[in-house]
């Protein structure tokens, strides 16, 4: 039967958990449509934290200033400068407001690009991503969001050029769900390897650390409103991601002193040089990944790698020989690269891949592997959307009653998305969606 509501929110992740909240709280009555069977998202696989400045639970001289000065730096100044301001501005009041929500975002890290302190994430040990989810879905049961999982929304509709709704698909039938105003909140489409290899052919035969629902619905929904979009072939990828299980090793592991080597047991790139030359260099090689190698000084200095002995994703051995065995490495051919390996190190000039930083020599047992390749892993381009989260057709006019936020937009972070933005991307913008949907109907 089909229905009717003030505000449809699509997608059931941080952004359009957070707009949905909003909404409701101000008065809206809201359906929020998810297709997967769980909520959640690629959020959900947050691990880093939030990016926030001027917050409560710092203590240092961090600035909304240096913060947006660090994001522009970190998109390559791609960024659209206004969205940034509002993140950065409002930063500060979204850590108060999921924190009243039931959020832990109480302990302060810093992630690579920030000149401060401000990554929040939880104290106790929580995972950030699936804490910010847990806090929001109850929050959104509370307060009455009608909250329908595993219903897709495959039609945005229009009347007399405003927006009135969507069909969504449940169980294999459609219906319509009348509404006087839509947040789009479907996220990126780094599961999309069809869309994301016709953006940028470079990325063919890439993995993906994406949840499966990541497939960029968004793009085909808007195909036939003429909705812009910006920055479509900025694509973040990873280096290094365990293939299949698509767990994502920090890069760390490899400032630490692991070296990258092929299928034949050999060296085959600077390993600290830029994600997108790691990534290249090891689609030229054999079965297009490759081995992180390193020994047991390189996992006494990094407390993630305990993390990922837990997950079972390491290869152990008490010899190289023997460890080339198990992962099928030449062992010869393993040791020789070693050998090779820990002599520049000691001499401090790496002569065949001119790697400038190799913390220690690779000699300490025992000695561990895990078979890593480049995978997607953000998709920064997406809806042209201004700082009120109101969406923009190709001439440069608002689309009336259309909203978007979250990884589906584009602009917020330029050419490159630094480490703990996202979170900070998807639930201001979230709320500022929510709010301005609300404004829109009144
Ligand atoms: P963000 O970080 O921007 O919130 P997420 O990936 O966390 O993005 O959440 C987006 C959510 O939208 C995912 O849970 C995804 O399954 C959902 N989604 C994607 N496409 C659709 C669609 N066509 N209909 C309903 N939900 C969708």
């Amino acid at each position: 039967a089909d229905v009717k509501t003030d505000i449809v929110v699509v997608g059931g992740g941080g952004a359009g958990l957070t707009a949905a909240i909003e909404a409701r709280e101000k008065g809206a009555d809201v359906i929020l449509v998810e297709k997967m069977p769980i909520l959640g998202g690629n959020t959900t696989y947050a691990t880093g934290g939030l990016n926030a400045a001027e917050t409560a639970f710092q203590n240092n001289g961090d600035t909304t200033e240096l913060f947006y000065r660090d994001t522009m730096k970190g998109g390559k100044e791609k960024n659209d400068a206004s969205l940034v301001l509002t993140l950065v501005e409002q930063s500060s009041d979204i850590v108060n407001w999921l924190t009243a929500r039931g959020a832990d975002l109480t302990d302060v890290g810093r992630m690579g690009g920030a000149s401060e302190n401000r990554t929040h994430r939880p104290s106790g040990g929580d995972k950030v991503g699936p804490n910010i989810i847990d806090a929001l879905s109850k929050k959104a049961e509370e307060v009455g969001v009608d909250i329908r999982t595993l219903t897709s929304a495959v039609e945005i509709t229009t009347n007399n050029n405003k927006i009135d709704g969507i069909v969504v698909e449940e169980n294999g039938s459609r219906y319509k769900i009348d509404a006087k105003a839509v947040i789009l909140a479907t996220g990126g489409f780094g599961n999309s390897p069809e869309k994301f290899e016709t953006l940028d052919p470079a990325l063919k035969g890439f993995g993906t650390t994406n949840h499966p629902g990541a497939t960029g619905d968004a793009l085909d929904l808007i195909k036939d409103l003429g909705v812009a979009t910006v920055d479509m072939t900025e694509i973040q990828t990873h280096p290094t991601v365990v293939p299949v299980r698509n767990t994502m090793i920090t890069e760390a592991v490899r400032g630490n002193g692991a070296i990258l080597v092929s299928r034949k047991g050999k060296r085959f790139v600077n390993e600290l040089s830029t994600r997108d030359v790691v990534s290249e260099a090891t689609l030229q090689q054999k079965g297009k990944t490759a081995f992180l190698i390193f020994d047991q000084g390189v996992r006494e200095s990094l407390k993630a790698i305990e993390g990922y002995a837990k997950m079972g994703l390491l290869t152990e051995a008490s010899s190289v020989e023997e460890l080339a065995k198990k992962v099928d490495l030449s062992p010869k051919d393993l040791e020789a690269s070693i050998k090779k390996y820990n002599g520049f190190a000691s001499a401090g000039k790496d002569k065949d891949f001119a790697r400038q930083n190799m913390k220690r020599p690779l000699i300490k047992a025992p000695f561990y592997a895990v078979e890593v390749g480049p995978a997607v892993h953000h998709t920064m381009g997406g809806i042209k959307i201004d700082n009120k989260a109101q969406v923009y057709n190709k001439s440069g006019e608002v689309v009336e009653g259309l909203f978007a936020a979250g990884e589906v937009t584009g602009g917020v972070h330029g050419a490159n998305r630094l480490g703990g933005n996202a979170l900070t991307d998807i639930t201001v913008f979230g709320r500022i969606a929510g709010d301005s949907a609300v404004e829109y109907i009144k």
